[in-house]
């Protein structure tokens, strides 16, 4: 069993450290004064769910505590309990999840006394989520006990806030870690120096499960961990391996660079290490192409990419870094940026040779372009970005592209405006010009709405990231799809829906 599993905490003093909260949840269960609502706000890996379970078993457990002995406590810890339903919002932010969640929970438990829910990552609710979310916290069924969790309390609303009871979880200190591992470390009877300890605790960066999940790894080489062991985890995605992956971008060989990223992940590299040795190299490479270094280990890929082409690499690895804090997919900006690197240098020959310094057309100029198989339902190039694009681009091929994304385009943009998206589904697209979008839309309360900066800046955004550049949107009123006598009342006609819509869009 991987440690993770292994070694969650099953009782509250088993969690080491987050006093505060402990006392609290102990004095509430013994004095029967559990709130039916608590929010668990902290850094990832600092305990939030582990304390939600054990929560849990403190309501539903046959013998009155976290006896984790009976059949309640055991089925919550092999993660069979019917009663205990843990939501991550990261994939289920919509509204229709939660409506079926506010079905579920009139349902009486099963077998227990209350229905836990656990709602992870609660922060990504859509609002009309939240909102729904809140209808059930202002009159939750008796047999409900909510427990949201997140790392980001600042983006829930403050209507949810004054509904719940909040915890604030800490980052887990150095010595705490150490403590914590230092129990692991004894019972797999590990050999380990103190530095190498002491090392792996502070790469934890405040995350017991961080720090838990490199131990694991060492382990399973053997039961002897030296510091340079701990060293070589992080080292591992070394020069090597950011040469490999600027290798297969240069070549613009998406799918090896993708498949890559993922052996990383899977060698357990962290991927931030991995970035910024990356960048430490494209550093190095554009220091060797400006003669002010040397290094022949680099010379081959020197020779590939030109200052622009890295510069844009950096500017794209600089993002996933960025983005990397928020995601709950923690590959994800790596392989975003991945792509669109790899795209940027199979991009417009005619733009290309103009960044190419001399002698170096050779080298890419005339590589193939990768044909992508689109029945594979995982190419991530597909999903997240358009396919190259061959130049020149006139108006014509963007609307084609356009035309071809615009499902994607409302899809991307439904979790994050939903009545926008609504409106864009009655609208035309009626041509693209000097880099804007014309849309049709029916009728003028439509034209009001999408023009709000709020709608605008939305959907640019998202026709930026299909499009590979900047665009932007214009709409015109067109033909009314309704009988001429009704064209007097026909913002009334169809107010109800509409007056809805734009009144989501502009509080929202
Ligand atoms: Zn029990």
């Amino acid at each position: 069993m991987v440690y993770y599993r292994k070694y969650r905490p099953q009782t509250l003093d088993e969690i080491i450290g987050q006093e505060h909260i402990k006392n609290a949840l102990k004095k509430a269960h013994e004095s029967n004064r559990l709130s039916h609502a608590y929010l668990f706000a902290g850094p990832k890996g600092s305990g939030k769910t582990s304390t939600a379970r054990i929560l849990a078993k403190m309501i539903n457990c046959e013998v009155g505590g976290p006896c984790n002995k009976c059949s309640t406590c055991l089925s919550i810890t092999d993660g069979s309990n019917l009663d205990l339903i843990e939501i991550d919002a990261a994939s289920n932010r919509g509204i229709d999840d939660i409506r079926e969640l506010r079905e579920k929970i009139k349902l009486a438990p099963t077998s227990s006394k209350k229905k836990v829910y656990i709602i992870d990552e609660v922060h990504m609710l859509t609002t009309e989520a939240f909102n729904a979310l809140l209808k059930t916290l202002e009159e939750p069924p008796s047999h409900v006990l909510f427990i949201l969790a997140t790392t980001d309390p600042h983006k829930i609303p403050q209507t949810i806030l004054s509904r719940v009871q909040r915890f604030d979880f800490q980052a887990a200190k150095e010595e705490e870690i150490i403590e914590y591992l230092k129990n692991v470390i004894k019972i797999e009877k590990l050999k380990i120096s103190d530095e190498a300890l002491n090392l792996i605790a502070k790469k934890s960066e405040g995350s017991f499960r961080d720090g838990l999940k490199i131990l694991d790894q060492l382990a399973s080489s053997g039961n002897e961990i030296t510091l340079e062991d701990v060293e070589n985890i992080y080292k591992s995605g070394k020069s090597e391996d950011s040469i490999k992956l600027l290798n297969f971008i240069a070549d613009a060989d998406t799918k090896s660079a993708l498949e890559f990223v993922t052996e990383l992940s899977e060698r357990g590299i962290s991927l931030k290490e991995f970035i910024n040795q990356t960048l430490h190299t494209l550093r190095l490479l554009l220091l060797i192409k400006h003669d002010t270094k040397k290094d022949e280990s680099l010379s081959g890929l020197s020779q590939k990419l030109s200052s622009p082409q890295i510069v844009k690499i950096v500017n794209s690895l600089g993002i996933a870094l960025e983005k990397m804090k928020f995601v709950s997919i923690p590959t994800l900006p790596l392989e975003i940026a991945v792509v669109e690197s790899c795209q940027e240098q199979e991009v417009p020959r005619g733009e290309r040779v103009s960044q190419v310094p001399q002698g170096e057309e050779n080298n890419i100029g005339n590589k193939p372009r990768d044909t992508r198989d689109t029945s594979k339902p995982r190419d991530i190039s597909n999903e997240l970005i358009s396919p190259a694009i061959p130049a020149p681009i006139s108006d014509a091929q963007e609307i084609i592209i356009i035309k071809d994304k615009w499902a994607y385009i409302l899809e991307t943009i439904k979790p994050y405006n939903f009545s926008l998206e609504a409106l864009l589904k009655q609208s035309k697209i009626v041509s693209f010009e000097s880099e804007t979008l014309i849309l049709e839309v029916p009728y003028s309360f439509h034209k009001r709405i999408l023009e709000a900066p709020k709608s605008r800046e939305l959907l640019e955004s998202v026709l930026a990231e299909v499009l590979g550049k900047s665009a932007k949107v214009s709409t015109v009123l067109g033909t009314r799809p309704v009988r001429v006598e009704e064209l007097a009342n026909v913002e009334v006609a169809a107010d109800d829906e509409i007056i809805k819509i734009a009144s989501e869009i502009f509080n929202s």
